[in-house]
């Protein structure tokens, strides 16, 4: 007796439903996406029973004809994809021509439309899946889809559904979405009988605008108004975004929206970026808000990976990270107030000959050009430096002076009649990493054999990983071979010799080339992840008052000193004004 049978046809379509709609907001996600992609400027949604007993959606979109008011609902029946490689050029939310058809499998549908131009409307009533009826109707605007007795003939999936209070919650998240995503359209959500929500069309002044606009309706005006508008590009890739301040982080993480090509998704790689920002201002359970809108190219981002599209992948995940992390840190630190040594306008700025090539030339500043305003705070001897010109340190803060260290872990400096404090740890990482990246990306690492190799235990599925990553390890500087079960390295990259525990930087790297940031290979991730591991100077490393004015002065030759890689300040200022300001003065004193 042969077992195998095929299973009817109306059990395969619930089944196929049950992938793509597993609760009330799961419809009306669908649903919203197919009036957006109809071009509607105006969603109006209806919900009873917490959207079991109907989820109404009406819209001014371009309407259907008759015909293909009934084939929407055939399972793979789409207008928008004809064959397989228009999936890379894809501008639209739907493709795979399922959602009616699932929709309708598990409910009572009724579909009222009218094309754009014709005089007469169409209405198709499905129970199941089943046609039950087609016939003329008014002619209204656009589109409306009823959704009756959402899961009348499944009941198993009807009783996974939550309390009434928790459905709603949902419906009213896929709203807030769309909306977010869309402040161009207006939408409106009514739930037994109540307005709930209600957003009006943005369309004036730019995306930037409109997003802050949304956000306050959505978010709340107080939330919305105070958020920082980040905004970053390359390679095709554009983000927008608004981000809590540093200092009014949120008790949740509800308040966190992802965009991708304006399709709500959840995705890890956004959200480590998100986090690796706030790293230095997050205390353990406080979540910033944000929304982030990336426009990303069809072609470097997969929605087929999930049934309900809510998962997405990139193409260059590693670039995308890092712009997100950049852009986010970067908006943060400025908004803080965080600055950086480049001398304010007036005194101490560049002479005017020298300025066009700036900030050439602070690539080629020394540790010397301090000297001559050094001094330790006690007034001792300054260590033995040559004489340079007076005008090559033109630009230079004038008085420089270097005051001493506190708990071994800052320095303290008087700026121009300001103090600014330094943070030793975050500064000498920054150094490292610049200078291991320029030795990565000119290709010649110096490196350093080690005079025992050092054996480093891992578990199996980790040892295969790195070996695979052999090649891009020598690379950057390190060698490793396998070692019994496990594996031993051979040489770390010269910049690591001072480092006071190799095995660290090994344990550091390793961790994160396994992070599932690292899938792209990439040098400026590679050396971030090399130098995350506490390579450098420690806090608590007492350092003589020439090494402190070497490490500013390397600081100052970085291409970006105001932070370490992981986007941690570097030094905080508090200028003569400000010091002034603070003491309650009526300005500062004479220099
Ligand atoms: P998909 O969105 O993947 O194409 P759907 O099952 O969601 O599949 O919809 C099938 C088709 O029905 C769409 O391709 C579209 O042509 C049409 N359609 C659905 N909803 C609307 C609407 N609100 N306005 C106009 N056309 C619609
Ligand atoms: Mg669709």
């Amino acid at each position: 007796m042969p077992v195998v049978r095929l299973l009817p046809p109306d059990v395969v379509s619930r089944i196929a439903a049950g992938e793509v709609i597993d609760r009330p907001a799961s419809v009306l996600k669908e649903l919203i996406e197919n009036s957006l992609d109809a071009g509607a400027a105006r969603i109006a949604v209806e919900t009873l029973g917490a959207g079991r007993e109907l989820l109404r959606i009406a819209d001014d979109g371009r309407g259907m004809e008759p015909a293909d008011c009934r084939s929407a609902f055939e399972r793979h029946a789409t207008s928008k994809i004809a064959d397989f490689s228009d999936l890379d050029s894809l501008c639209t939310f739907g493709f795979r021509g399922e959602a009616l058809f699932a929709v309708a499998a598990v409910s009572k549908v009724t579909l009222t439309s009218r094309a754009a131009g014709s005089r007469k409307g169409w209405r198709v009533e499905l129970r199941g899946g089943r046609l039950v009826s087609e016939r003329e109707a008014p002619p209204s605007e656009g589109t409306v889809i009823e959704v009756r007795d959402l899961f009348f003939n499944t009941p198993a999936r009807a009783k996974f559904l939550k309390s009434d209070a928790s459905e709603r919650s949902h419906l009213a998240r896929v709203v807030e979405e769309a909306a977010l995503a869309n402040p161009g359209v207006s939408f409106s959500l009514k739930s037994e009988g109540r307005g709930v929500l209600r957003f009006d069309s943005h369309a004036a002044g730019g995306a930037a605008e409109a997003l802050r606009l949304r956000a306050c309706e959505v978010l709340g005006p107080e939330l919305g108004r105070g958020m920082l508008a980040a905004e970053a590009k390359t390679d095709g890739v554009e983000l927008l975004a608004l981000l809590s301040a540093a200092d009014s982080l949120q008790a949740t993480r509800s308040l966190q929206y992802v965009l991708v090509n304006r399709r709500p998704v959840a995705n890890r790689t956004v959200q480590q970026a998100l986090y690796r920002a706030y790293e230095p201002f997050r205390a353990k359970n406080r979540h910033p808000a944000a929304v982030l809108c990336l426009t990303v190219p069809p072609d470097q981002v997969d929605v087929n990976v999930h049934p309900t599209k809510r998962e997405v992948r990139f193409r260059k995940e590693q670039a995308l990270y890092e712009l997100i992390a950049r852009a986010a840190s970067r908006t943060l630190l400025t908004a803080k107030g965080i600055p950086t040594l480049l001398p304010q306008a007036g005194r101490g700025s560049l002479p005017p000959a020298r300025q066009p090539e700036f900030p050439a030339p602070r690539l080629h500043e020394a540790a010397h050009a301090y000297a001559p305003a050094f001094h330790t705070a006690s007034g001792g001897a300054r260590p033995a430096a040559p004489e340079r010109p007076r005008e090559e340190a033109g630009w230079f803060p004038q008085s420089l002076r270097y005051l001493g260290q506190i708990e071994r872990s800052y320095l303290a400096f008087e700026n121009d009649g300001g103090l600014l404090v330094v943070d030793q740890h975050a500064a000498q990482e920054r150094v490292l990493f610049e200078k291991y990246l320029g030795q990565i990306l000119s290709g010649e690492v110096p490196v350093q054999d080690l005079l025992l190799p050092i054996p480093v235990e891992l578990p199996a599925s980790a040892v295969h990983s790195l070996l695979g990553l052999r090649k891009r390890l020598k690379k950057i500087g390190f060698s490793v071979e396998p070692f019994g079960k496990s594996l031993q390295v051979l040489s770390v990259p010269a910049v690591f010799q001072k480092s006071a525990d190799v095995k660290d930087v090994v344990h550091g790297l390793l961790e994160g080339l396994l992070s599932p940031a690292a899938a792209a290979a990439d040098a400026r991730y590679d050396a971030t992840a090399t130098i995350a591991c506490k390579a450098s100077v420690k806090a608590h490393d007492s350092l003589s008052p020439a090494e402190a004015v070497e490490l500013l002065a390397s600081l100052r030759r970085c291409a970006d000193p105001s932070c370490c890689p992981h986007g941690r300040p570097t030094m905080l200022n508090l200028d003569r004004a400000e010091l002034a300001r603070r003491f309650k003065r009526s300005g500062a004193p004479p220099l």
